[in-house]
């Protein structure tokens, strides 16, 4: 990744020692964006006022100052220098909110003292609707990377993708910043590609997005189409069998979607749905924007649809600030859902993002120490989830040659892996297979009769 180039910032302190100190703190959430500090506002690429209420005449002050700040604005974007960016911070920001960029228009952003972390997502909010991207020196995230990556048609299931970017700016996640706005493929294109797999063969897509569940795509009707309604469309094509979609946030779960969980059968009946902590106070500090106990309430909802729903998620342990309390939280969350398979991560931080620039670390031994215990109830669910497979009898699509003789290697509903003898002239078929038993990371089968390729 090439190195961003520096962007100037200045900022106006008034008042009292607290406004000194968050001014600071403004400083060092925006550095890693670039911006470096300016002594003037001529030559800033962004200007904060960081306001103070306490004196008489506070904010005419501010705005005669913001006057000011619009010649130079607009003498900057006249002389080919760029755009500048204004905001207003502090008690007057607090006070008088929105009506500031009524009242004077060359403001950009208001921030009131308690959003200085979510200076990075106004910024970029602002800097998107210029049809800018902000450009840090975010290392590239290899797990959103790989996800989004469309892979190769090898076997009868494919990758899809039908969304890029993400407007949540989860404070630990470079994904906003460096992927963009939340977009879209047209719902058309998507059918096409998919509808050419199955030509070749494809029986299951799994869709792909950084936040797949946002998806709304322009439709060939002139509508906007939802996820639910994309996958409508796709399980009406010939061959299409299975349908999943990967990543997904809770606050994007609707309506609609969760009751096409129960009405369409291609959908399959597993769902990766990051919560990250059940902690709400980390939640918070995550900017996850749902508690713990609205995601239980959801994972209700999904199952009453789909009552054999099985759920993946994604967590972090050791965010700064997470206490043991916090921590026990997560434990209590994950005892709750009952997962069938989870990522889990020991926090690191990604430079640039707000998170990074966080207080009180937690100490790598604590981390550590809470990762181990959170992966091993997070394996006596995958184990007990799989074992619970034995004496069923599920549908599994066959993918590819296993390492003995003519051993298939196949996937439930459920994803998992299922390793079958005799099979490796039914790749590419949905078959009924006996489960014989499950171990941690796949399942065994039988074929219960011969069945002909
Ligand atoms: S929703 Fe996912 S991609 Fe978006 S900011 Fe959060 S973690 Fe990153």
């Amino acid at each position: 990744m090439t190195a961003t180039p520096a962007k100037r910032l200045f900022i106006k302190t008034y008042g009292c020692q607290m406004n000194v100190y968050d001014s600071e703190r403004m400083a060092d959430v925006l550095r890693p964006l670039g911006y470096a500090p300016s002594d003037t506002p001529e030559d800033a690429d962004f200007v904060i006022l960081n306001t103070c209420h306490i004196r008489e005449k506070a904010a005419e002050k501010v705005y005669s100052e913001l006057g000011r700040l619009k010649a130079l604005k607009q003498e900057k974007a006249a002389r080919g220098g760029g755009d500048m960016t204004i905001a207003v911070a502090g008690c007057v920001a607090q006070a008088e909110g929105e009506q500031i960029m009524l009242r004077q228009p060359a403001v950009d952003l208001v921030v009131g003292p308690q959003a200085y972390h979510q200076l990075p997502e106004l910024l970029a909010r602002t800097a998107r609707a210029r049809g800018e991207r902000l450009a840090a020196d975010f290392a590239p995230d290899a797990k959103f990377d790989a996800l989004s990556a469309d892979r190769a048609v090898e076997g009868p299931t494919a990758f899809l993708t039908v969304q890029e970017g993400c407007d949540k700016f989860c404070t630990f996640c470079v994904v906003p910043y460096t992927r963009g706005a939340e977009w879209s493929r047209p719902a058309a294109d998507v059918l096409a590609e998919a509808r050419a797999l199955a030509e070749r063969g494809v029986r299951e897509v799994t869709l792909l997005g950084q936040n797949v569940n946002a998806y709304n795509g322009p439709g060939p009707d002139g509508e906007i189409w939802s996820l639910a309604r994309l996958a409508r469309a796709l399980a009406d094509i010939p061959g299409l069998d299975r349908i999943r979609y990967t990543t997904s946030h809770p606050n994007d779960m609707s309506d609609e979607l969760i009751a096409a969980h129960g009405e369409l059968e291609a959908l399959m009946p597993y769902l990766h749905l990051p919560v990250q902590s059940g902690s709400d106070r980390i939640l918070r500090l995550m900017n996850r924007k749902h508690s713990a106990a609205q995601y239980l309430t959801l994972i209700e909802r999904l199952r009453a649809a789909r009552p054999d729903l099985a759920i993946s998620g994604d967590f972090i342990v050791g965010f700064p600030g997470e206490t043991e309390q916090d921590f026990e939280q997560t434990l209590s969350l994950v005892r709750e859902v009952g997962y069938a398979s989870a990522f889990s991560f020991m926090y690191s931080p990604r430079p640039g993002t707000p998170a990074a620039a966080m207080a009180a670390p937690t100490p790598e031994e604590v981390s550590r120490d809470r990762l181990l215990r959170l992966q091993a109830l997070l394996t006596e669910q995958q184990v007990g989830f799989n074992r619970a497979q034995a004496g069923r009898t599920l549908p599994v699509l066959f993918e590819k040659k296993g390492r003995h003789g003519a051993q298939a290697i196949g996937r439930s509903p459920y994803l998992q892996s299922v390793h079958v003898d005799d099979a490796a002239h039914l790749i590419g078929q949905i078959v009924p297979v006996h489960i014989v038993s499950g171990a941690q990371n796949s399942l065994a089968g039988q074929l219960r009769q011969p069945v002909a390729a």
